[in-house]
């Protein structure tokens, strides 16, 4: 079990992921919102496409997240605005998304 590390925004979770040793940008592998114990985890693996070197991150996001209907895990299909937001920074993969 990782620590949860406390941000107050997205960007501020970017900011921590950065980018991969190699320098590369990473791929977002995974990410879901979890509540744990009261708290709101956010919950990123991230994999980087050129040297396959693979990390993952637990974000405490108690303080902005928003829970709403359809944001749940398994809902990658149609990620709600946040979670796509995120990952326009890393690599949005949603179906329909230009990337920028
Ligand atoms: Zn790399």
């Amino acid at each position: 079990m990782s620590v949860a590390l406390p941000v107050r925004s997205v960007d501020e979770e970017e900011n921590l992921i950065g980018t991969c040793g190699c320098g590369s940008p990473w791929r977002l592998a995974l990410n879901s919102v979890e509540p744990v114990s009261g708290k709101w985890h956010d919950i990123v693996g991230v994999r980087c496409p050129i040297c396959g070197r693979s990390a993952g991150f637990t974000f405490d996001v108690t303080t902005f997240f928003q829970p709403r209907p359809g944001i749940w895990g398994r809902d990658m299909a149609a990620p709600a605005p946040a979670a796509c937001r995120r990952m326009s920074a890393i690599e949005c993969s949603h179906p329909g998304r230009s990337r920028q």
